[in-house]
């Protein structure tokens, strides 16, 4: 017992470097969220019942193999049972993906700015993360994430589209991105908006899949679906990938709440896709608005847009607030903005335009 008295207990000293994960603010009763990009619908009337249904039996454990759900997912996408693996979100599958390839030593690309969740998961594996800029457009460089592979690369993320920027990767360049990346090295395709794109050049990373065992696909419930608080994302991934994220995740990870409900929304999808379109129709109302004042906006394919605004970022997340839509400011970059209800579009489209009369 020398000198460690008054010590708490030790942490792993790579946590220091680890900033926790910043959600999107939450809304003031009388404010409108669109800071976290959700679905701004009230759940579906069969997926809301099927989620009470459930929670008559929250004293038993879920199903861990989640086998409803897999079986429901791979006969849609015609691919073996054993290469969808559910996980808590699309962030709890690939907090597994990069658990299960990446360790202390080993580099982990992804594009800069993308999805926040990257670079922490990343670390707290103990890997390093290797953000490679986003080109003047707002796009991967892919060129340069090539550039970017070394003897120690274990995992190369491509969102498509990218969080925060919503600009997309069309099929020949991510095709010949793929090629190009050694067979050793896992490529997960990040397609947690597809449902939003329009741009028939986008690639299904589904077929981008089959036939290239070091490629696997993330989706999840929490957008289009609607899902977002029950916390349930898959990725379609090869053997062995697929079975090293069953040894990573958490087990009964996905609550059977949450695996009955993505059950419902695919049989309801009909449904469920009508209001994606109505929120496709509001982004193009939206976008062509702010072009419209005068913003210069990359093409954005997801249910979201991203008003690059450098130095200015914050002071515009503060008019937003105070007009009473909460957007994510990204400070000294720029701001992301949810398309939500048209209410809620509309204030944000007015505090924009009286914004941009000042700059
Ligand atoms: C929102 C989002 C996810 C999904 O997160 P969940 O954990 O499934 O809620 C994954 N990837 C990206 C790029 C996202 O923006």
């Amino acid at each position: 017992m020398t000198g460690t008295a008054a010590q708490g207990p030790r942490l792993r000293p790579t946590l220091d470097g680890i900033p926790t994960y910043k959600p999107g603010k939450p809304a003031s009763a009388d404010a409108y969220k669109l800071s976290s990009n959700e679905n701004p619908y009230e759940p579906l009337p069969g997926v809301l019942d099927a989620a009470v249904a459930a929670a008559g039996s929250f004293n038993r454990y879920p199903d861990m193999a989640s086998s409803e759900l897999v079986a429901e997912l791979a006969a849609r996408f015609e691919v073996p049972l054993e290469h969808v693996v559910l996980g808590t979100g699309s962030v709890g599958v690939a907090q597994s993906l990069v658990l299960s390839t990446a360790g202390p030593g080993d580099e982990v690309i992804f594009a800069w700015r993308s999805f926040e969740a990257y670079p922490i998961i990343t670390q707290v594996a103990g890997a390093t993360p290797v953000p490679v800029p986003l080109t003047a457009g707002e796009e991967h460089d892919l060129d340069a994430m090539l550039a970017a592979i070394t003897p120690r690369t274990r995992l190369i993320f491509v969102c498509n589209p990218n969080n925060p920027t919503g600009t997309v990767i069309h099929r020949a360049e991510l095709e010949r991105f793929l090629d190009a990346v050694p067979s050793d090295v896992l490529v997960v395709v990040d397609e947690a908006y597809i449902e939003f794109i329009r741009d028939e050049r986008v690639p299904n990373g589904l077929d981008l899949y089959r036939g290239r065992p070091n490629v696997c696909v993330l989706r999840t419930f929490s957008k289009a679906y609607g899902l977002a608080g029950l916390r349930v994302g898959f990725a379609v991934a090869h053997e062995p990938v697929a079975t090293a994220l069953r040894k990573t995740a958490v087990p009964f990870g996905v609550s059977q709440l949450a695996q009955d409900a993505a059950v419902a929304s695919l049989r309801a999808e009909d449904a469920l896709l009508v209001r994606v379109e109505a929120l496709v129709a509001e982004r193009g109302r939206v976008a062509a608005a702010l072009a419209a004042q005068g913003w210069e906006l990359a093409d954005t394919q997801a249910n979201f847009v991203w008003l690059r605004l450098g130095e200015r970022t914050l002071d515009f997340a503060a008019a937003c607030a105070a007009a009473g839509v909460v957007v994510r400011p990204f400070p000294g970059e720029g701001v992301r903005v949810t398309i939500g209800e048209a209410a809620g579009n509309d204030i944000f489209l007015t505090t924009a335009e009286t914004f941009r009369k000042s700059l």
